[in-house]
């Protein structure tokens, strides 16, 4: 692929500020001991990876980012946008001025870019809140009241907690307030290869089950549950919920999905699907919830207030509610968070585009969906070669036990592993004095660092996203190995357990 002249949107100043400032990490050097790698895993040849870089400010400090299944880093574009953005804006569906009405459109536009790129029918399915956390909350808020005597909700032992805790929360502390009994189940998974286990789901789900909550993508052993067989198994419950449907409702938290692979919420017939847009490449503030519209039309909101109304329909004795997706739109949004959102996916598709394709970046043009696909399936191929590359280099490191599924097996982006002797903690400050940021801990993926016994319940992670380049994953690997000892480096005694 060509190299590019310039960059998005015509700035030339923003990447050289770090340069400047002298911030220079101290990165360890590219390790070339594993010099045999399979020649079919040729990286880069669909991005001019140093372009992309070069449309990042971090990279000019020399870090190398590899907790990116935590939160991205902003690419430059955005923050260049977020000043214009900023200079002339107001208050949505809130004033007439022409700022307001401007503010207004790139809003409401911002809503369409996001439908689009899961492939919602329309912005009538998309609810902004401010992470995915918050959705899955939203979630259990809104179905809270519809919850029977006996009912089931059932999750699995791969979640991150906040696809969890919301379920423990309404089981055990809400719900019996209010002297209702609903069971809380939980499916497990294969210690082995961290795939879920579809028989004991199977196993758990029946008539009374409203709803199952699975996970897009582990955020820990980076495996990806077959969604269209867990939609089918909460097809055959033959509960009965309010709207006469007879299935279980399926919400899938997807935080780690749409990140790395092109997903269409039609196509796995999702009832709801949440994730974060601070983990693919916007800043922090904003997470996404998808709803059939016939569930949002049909549910209790989450939050109560203004916007959420219909234009003058409140008295004291009625309310009635805004129309979708506003409805659940209460109080002030975050106005400049769902336009970088989605200026930021717009940006995504020019950055995995051919040299001298139209761009969608601070444009209004619809997109299509071959285009978001091409897009993510570019953006998969690539962070699934870094995966690989991490996956082989890190095998070789001695005594490490890596999770999740086996080379080969798909899996998300993100490595997690531990080595004998060491803590994971202080492995992952080792690896960040050496210029690596790794994340250690249990990733909030607590449930299935205790089921597979991991005392204490944590691991090192590496994870990857669109602009890291080969180099990054082998000096991450040659640091994993350098500061473990076992390239017959020194070792801190007081750091190994
Ligand atoms: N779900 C998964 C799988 C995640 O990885 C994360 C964050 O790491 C979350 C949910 C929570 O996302 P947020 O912190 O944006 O609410």
């Amino acid at each position: 692929m060509k190299a590019r002249a310039c960059s998005l949107d015509g700035h030339r100043d923003g990447g050289d500020t770090a340069k400047e400032s002298g911030t220079q990490m101290n990165p360890v050097n590219s390790a070339d001991r594993w010099s045999v790698y399979p020649p079919s895993v040729n990286l880069e040849s669909e991005f001019d990876i140093d372009w992309i870089r070069s449309q990042f400010d971090f990279v000019n400090t020399g870090r190398i980012v590899t907790n990116n299944a935590a939160s991205t880093q902003a690419p430059l574009p955005i923050l260049h946008l977020t000043r214009e953005v900023l200079r002339d804006y107001e208050n949505v569906h809130r004033g007439q001025s022409q700022a307001s009405q401007s503010t207004t459109m790139r809003f409401e536009l911002a809503y369409d870019t996001i439908a689009a790129w899961i492939n919602a029918p329309s912005r009538r399915n998309i609810v902004t809140y401010r992470n995915t956390t918050e959705a899955h909350n939203a979630v259990m808020y809104s179905l809270m009241t519809e919850f029977r005597d006996g009912d089931n909700v059932v999750t699995t032992m791969l979640e991150h907690n906040s696809n969890y805790v919301p379920w423990y929360a309404l089981t055990e502390e809400i719900l019996p307030r209010f002297g209702r009994r609903v069971e809380r189940r939980l499916a497990r998974f294969d210690p082995v290869t961290g795939a879920l286990d579809l028989h004991h789901l199977t196993s758990l789900v029946d008539e009374r089950t409203k709803l199952v909550c699975c996970t897009g993508a582990s955020n820990f052993l980076g495996t990806k549950p077959p969604l269209d067989i867990v939609r089918a198994i909460a097809d055959a419950s033959g509960y009965v919920q309010p709207t006469g449907e007879r299935r279980s409702l399926m919400l899938v938290d997807a935080a780690q999905l749409v990140p790395s692979t092109y997903t269409d919420v039609q196509a796995l017939d999702v009832d709801y699907l949440s994730f974060s847009f601070h983990k693919m490449l916007a800043p922090f503030g904003v997470g996404v919830l998808y709803g059939k519209e016939h569930l949002l039309d049909h549910s209790l909101p989450f939050l109560f207030g203004g916007d959420m109304i219909a234009e003058g329909q409140v008295s004291p004795d009625l309310v009635e509610y805004n129309e979708l997706p506003w409805k659940y739109a209460a109080g002030t949004p975050n106005i400049v968070g769902v336009v970088q959102s989605a200026q930021t996916l717009r940006l995504m598709i020019d950055l995995t585009a051919d040299p001298g394709e139209a761009s969608f970046f601070r444009s209004e043009r619809p997109i299509p969906a071959h285009v978001v696909r091409r897009s993510m399936e570019r953006i998969g191929r690539h962070t699934h070669g870094l995966t690989a590359r991490a996956l082989d280099r890190l095998s070789a490191v001695p005594g490490i036990t890596i999770y999740g599924p086996p080379i080969g097996v798909v899996r998300s982006p993100l490595v997690a592993f531990n080595v004998e002797g060491w803590n994971p903690l202080d492995l992952a400050t080792e690896l960040d004095s050496r210029g690596v940021e790794a994340r250690a801990g249990c990733h909030c993926a607590t449930l299935a660092h205790h089921s597979l016994g991991l005392d204490p319940p944590a691991s090192c992670r590496l994870s990857f996203a669109l602009y890291n380049s080969t180099d990054d994953v082998d000096r991450a690997c040659a640091a994993v190995l350098d500061a473990t000892g076992r390239d017959g480096g020194s070792v801190s005694r007081s750091l190994r357990l």
